[in-house]
């Protein structure tokens, strides 16, 4: 497998017409700010800057380029001054909306973690981060009100538990999903913990891959209702049985949503377990010297797929880069009727059981992360998992130990028979710490949730409800039953207030489609709870017997 980039040789490619910035063609000058940035320094060197300058000189020592472009290596982001509205967002520079302090994403790759992890997390989280603690739908755990003296103290006590915060934002390889019930549950296709533990130990925090054209996310998963979302992944292994009664991964390619959404391109190409990391590391490398960099809005890896076509971009991988063909293989196979999420009680293949459960919105808190590590070891579990759904799942409970477990976590609000709503809902970080947002999304999330359970407490569908705070997808909008998509709306009287444009009928498994964006279908915060309620109500009245809500 060649992963260095061969530039000789494609340098002497003639250019196409009108180039896009890819290195593979030669093009080595920075073509905009943020290519500039890379070139000049490599996101990963900022870490010594923080350990040796930044964290004992404060605030004002750190460099702006560091400060506003390395230090998403190692997921730290400033988040928003308190008291700045939306309207704003958009007429004011960057380092007008931001504070003083940080975000800290924390990666969980796989969403594993076992009870000491976790309570260092929240040990953390109320030692450095004002009690802070929000499960994100990639699986990980981010931290707000982080000061830069205490970021190398955070950094060794969440590697003295086998955990960082590397890579975990910025232009590189992020966290890799993988399903929280891997190696347990009964209908998995196979367990790729093994293929999770081998990319991450072999190219994270590589330099081969610290600048690629743009963020890079990473899905490898055996799971029988494909939880880790696949096909908006920039990359994803899917569990299938290959030939001969072996079990492998399909390799998808090119999945995202943000302002341009698109699915993954299907390869057809069967990939064994022990080729997972070297095939990753050849679509990454593909990536860094084919990708858009002229232009960072173009620069994601499904605009290079939907410029070539699958065929090519199998072809270009294969003779370029792992120089062998990968065998044809077959496609995912997936029951409709499964739910991806994993909440409530469900036996373990070892016949034990796991129990999901829901916080309201992704948000917890670091003494809450620490309570649920004590409720996992009272009822003799060591693991929990995050979701890509903005939950938890605790793992090996045995039978004995259900309704005491089920107790302890309700008594915590932290439902394991959740409604609809509670289940379904997901907002992102919003207003509150984020920079680019308009709205506000989590306590709108979790008024939202209460309202209709109060208004509709018998609704008997499925239904995903999303909020985002801007255009930005964090929380998969154009995916979601309904989606909502924040930005500034007039209201009756004419003045511009806080809203949502909603998006209808979005979905992924076998009917995957975005969400429908209907001009006029535009809401403000305080009319959502009486939107949503018609909108659920009109469904009810007009279905067909057994229709489901999702399309
Ligand atoms: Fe911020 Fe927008 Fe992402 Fe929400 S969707 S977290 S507001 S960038």
């Amino acid at each position: 497998m060649s992963s260095t980039p061969s530039t000789t040789s494609r340098a002497e490619k003639p250019r196409p017409r009108r180039g896009e910035g890819q290195w593979a063609f030669g093009y080595r000058e920075p073509l905009n700010k943020n290519e500039e940035n890379k070139k000049n320094d490599d996101g990963l060197n900022v870490r010594q800057r923080i350990l040796d300058i930044y964290s004992k000189s404060g605030f004002d020592s750190i460099d702006p380029a560091d400060l506003r472009g390395r230090f998403r290596w190692f997921g730290l982001y400033t988040q928003r001054a308190p008291g700045i509205d939306g309207g704003k967002t958009a007429v004011l520079e960057p380092e007008e909306l931001e504070d003083r302090y940080f975000m800290m994403r924390i990666r969980i790759d796989g969403g594993q973690l076992n009870a000491a992890q976790l309570r260092a997390i929240g040990d953390i989280s109320t030692t450095y981060g004002r009690d802070t603690a929000d499960v994100t739908d990639r699986q990980n755990v981010q931290l707000h009100w982080v000061r830069i003296e205490d970021v190398p103290d955070i950094w060794e006590k969440l590697e003295s538990v086998g955990l960082s915060s590397t890579q975990a934002c910025g232009d590189a390889p992020r966290v890799i999903q993988g399903c929280p019930l891997s190696g347990i549950a009964a209908d998995e296709v196979i367990d790729a913990t093994p293929q999770i533990e081998q990319v991450y130990a072999e190219h994270l925090g590589s330099p081969l891959f610290s600048n690629l054209p743009r963020k890079y996310k990473t899905s490898i998963s055996g799971c029988a209702s494909h939880c880790t979302n696949h096909e908006i992944n920039d990359v994803a292994f899917v569990g299938v049985a290959g030939p001969d009664g072996t079990t492998g991964y399909d390799l998808h390619v090119g999945g995202g949503l943000s302002t341009n959404p698109m699915f993954a391109h299907r390869l057809g190409a069967f990939v064994a377990p022990e080729q997972v990391s070297e095939v990753w590391a050849g679509v990454t490398a593909l990536f860094r010297d084919y990708g858009y960099r002229r232009m960072r809005h173009r620069a994601r890896i499904k605009f290079l797929i939907k410029d070539w076509g699958a065929e090519k971009f199998r072809e270009v991988l294969e003779k370029e880069y792992l120089g062998y063909a990968l065998p044809d293989g077959p496609a995912p196979q997936l029951d409709p009727g499964l739910q991806r999420d994993h909440i409530g009680v469900h036996r373990q293949r070892d016949g034990r059981n796991y129990v999901g459960f829901t916080p309201r919105v992704g948000r917890v808190s670091g003494t809450m992360l620490s309570r649920i590590a004590d409720i996992a070891e009272e009822h003799g579990s060591e693991r929990i998992r995050t979701t890509a759904d903005q939950k938890l799942v605790i793992l090996d409970i045995a039978d004995d130990q259900v309704s005491s477990i089920v107790a302890a976590l309700e008594g915590e609000d932290l439902q394991v028979r959740p409604s609809v709503f509670r289940r379904q809902t997901m907002a992102c970080t919003g207003i509150e710490f984020c920079k680019l947002a308009i709205v506000e999304t989590k306590d709108r999330g979790s008024q939202l949730i209460d309202e209709l359970e109060h208004r509709l407490p018998d609704f008997p569908e499925p239904v995903t409800i999303n909020l985002n705070g801007c255009p930005n997808s964090c929380a998969r909008i154009q995916v979601a039953d309904i989606g909502l998509k924040g930005q500034l709306v007039t209201d009756a009287q004419g003045q511009q207030v806080e809203g949502y444009q909603v998006h209808l009928g979005g979905g992924m498994g076998l009917n995957a489609a975005f969400g429908r964006k209907v001009r006029g279908l535009k809401t403000t915060s305080a009319e959502l709870p009486d939107y949503i309620e018609r909108v659920l109500r009109r469904f009810l009245e007009q279905r067909a017997e057994g229709e489901p809500f999702a399309s």
